[in-house]
């Protein structure tokens, strides 16, 4: 709530927690559960989406849907797919393991 009583959004306070191209796993699990349980502007939020990406929503084609975020509690993947938990775990797996390789990859070259 701001200071006028004008409900706030909680991802203007961390806008990385809801990016998936920057956030972490346990951020954008925590960024669902917050939209879905806590933000007071759930409602308009999903308006907005829907407003803005007609057809957007946890059954909506990929092409219609925002990219790499998440929306009022509905994560999207870089093509727009809908991501649910567990395939975000999947997301963040692949990612750890690509840096695990690129390590590798550079100690390799330094050796
Ligand atoms: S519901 Fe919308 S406004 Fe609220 S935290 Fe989620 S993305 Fe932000």
């Amino acid at each position: 709530m701001t200071a006028r009583g004008v409900p706030s959004e909680p991802c203007a306070d961390d806008p990385g927690a809801w990016d998936l191209d920057a956030g972490e796993l346990i951020q954008w699990l925590a960024a669902m559960r917050t939209c879905r349980e806590s933000c007071p502007l759930l409602a308009e939020c999903v308006s907005l989406r829907e407003q803005l990406y007609p057809g957007s929503g946890p059954s909506g084609a990929k092409r219609d849907n925002p990219k790499s975020v998440i929306w009022a509690g509905v994560a999207y993947g870089e093509t727009g797919e809908v991501l649910p938990p567990d395939s975000l775990r999947i997301l963040a797996a692949r990612r750890r393991g690509a840096a695990v390789r690129a390590l590798t990859a550079a100690a390799a070259r330094r050796a």
